[in-house]
Protein backbone atom coordinates (compact mmCIF):
# COMPACT_ATOMS: atom_id res chain seq x y z
CA UNK A 1 0.00 0.00 0.00
CA UNK A 2 0.97 3.45 -0.66
CA UNK A 3 2.14 6.29 2.02
CA UNK A 4 -0.72 8.21 0.04
CA UNK A 5 -3.24 5.78 0.42
CA UNK A 6 -2.37 5.48 4.00
CA UNK A 7 -2.35 9.11 4.65
CA UNK A 8 -6.31 9.17 2.79
CA UNK A 9 -7.46 6.97 5.74
CA UNK A 10 -6.74 9.58 8.51
CA UNK A 11 -9.56 12.22 9.23
CA UNK A 12 -9.37 15.66 10.73
CA UNK A 13 -11.49 16.62 13.54
CA UNK A 14 -12.15 20.04 13.22
CA UNK A 15 -12.65 22.43 16.78
CA UNK A 16 -15.06 24.64 15.37
CA UNK A 17 -13.56 28.32 16.33
CA UNK A 18 -10.93 26.98 18.36
CA UNK A 19 -7.84 27.07 15.71
CA UNK A 20 -5.06 24.88 17.51
CA UNK A 21 -2.44 27.23 15.52
CA UNK A 22 -2.37 30.87 15.06
CA UNK A 23 -0.67 33.62 13.20
CA UNK A 24 0.21 36.67 14.92
CA UNK A 25 -0.98 40.05 13.47
CA UNK A 26 1.55 41.29 11.05
CA UNK A 27 2.60 43.78 8.05
CA UNK A 28 4.77 41.67 6.24
CA UNK A 29 5.73 38.11 6.57
CA UNK A 30 9.43 37.26 8.01
CA UNK A 31 11.05 34.74 5.59
CA UNK A 32 10.18 31.98 7.96
CA UNK A 33 6.93 32.51 8.17
CA UNK A 34 6.55 33.04 4.08
CA UNK A 35 9.04 29.60 4.11
CA UNK A 36 5.76 28.01 5.53
CA UNK A 37 3.49 28.58 2.82
CA UNK A 38 5.89 26.26 0.71
CA UNK A 39 6.75 23.91 3.80
CA UNK A 40 3.81 23.00 5.40
CA UNK A 41 2.73 18.93 4.08
CA UNK A 42 -1.00 20.10 4.44
CA UNK A 43 -0.92 23.63 3.02
CA UNK A 44 -2.33 25.10 5.76
CA UNK A 45 -0.52 28.51 5.26
CA UNK A 46 -0.98 30.80 2.48
CA UNK A 47 -0.54 34.52 1.17
CA UNK A 48 -3.86 36.90 1.49
CA UNK A 49 -4.20 39.63 -1.06
CA UNK A 50 -2.84 41.91 1.16
CA UNK A 51 0.80 40.22 1.20
CA UNK A 52 -0.27 38.75 4.74
CA UNK A 53 0.54 34.88 5.99
CA UNK A 54 -2.89 33.52 7.04
CA UNK A 55 -3.42 29.75 8.26
CA UNK A 56 -6.38 27.54 8.13
CA UNK A 57 -5.27 24.37 10.33
CA UNK A 58 -7.75 21.90 9.04
CA UNK A 59 -5.79 19.02 8.08
CA UNK A 60 -2.58 19.72 10.18
CA UNK A 61 -0.75 16.70 10.63
CA UNK A 62 1.14 17.93 13.35
CA UNK A 63 4.71 17.93 11.71
CA UNK A 64 5.83 20.36 14.13
CA UNK A 65 7.39 21.93 10.93
CA UNK A 66 5.66 25.02 11.48
CA UNK A 67 6.55 25.14 14.75
CA UNK A 68 10.31 24.87 14.60
CA UNK A 69 10.24 27.64 12.29
CA UNK A 70 8.17 30.44 14.41
CA UNK A 71 7.15 29.53 17.75
CA UNK A 72 9.93 30.85 19.35
CA UNK A 73 10.09 34.05 17.22
CA UNK A 74 6.57 34.83 18.52
CA UNK A 75 5.24 34.89 14.66
CA UNK A 76 2.90 32.05 15.33
CA UNK A 77 1.34 30.75 18.52
CA UNK A 78 1.19 26.72 18.97
CA UNK A 79 -0.59 24.52 20.70
CA UNK A 80 -2.38 20.81 20.22
CA UNK A 81 -5.38 20.40 19.25
CA UNK A 82 -7.91 19.80 22.54
CA UNK A 83 -7.87 15.68 23.68
CA UNK A 84 -10.12 14.54 20.34
CA UNK A 85 -9.74 17.23 17.97
CA UNK A 86 -7.11 17.19 15.14
CA UNK A 87 -5.49 14.78 13.36
CA UNK A 88 -6.83 10.77 13.73
CA UNK A 89 -3.78 8.45 12.43
CA UNK A 90 -4.86 5.85 11.47
CA UNK A 91 -1.72 3.10 10.94
CA UNK A 92 -2.25 -0.30 8.62
FE1 LIG B 1 1.54 22.40 8.65
FE2 LIG B 1 3.00 20.80 10.17
FE3 LIG B 1 2.46 23.28 10.97
FE4 LIG B 1 0.54 21.47 10.92
S1 LIG B 1 2.37 21.43 12.25
S2 LIG B 1 0.38 23.56 10.17
S3 LIG B 1 1.10 20.26 9.12
S4 LIG B 1 3.70 22.70 9.19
Amino acid sequence: ERIEDKLYQNRYLVDPGRPHIKVRPHQSPSPNLLALTRVCPANCYELNESGQVEITPDGCMECGTCRVLCEASGYIEWNYPRGGFGILFKFG
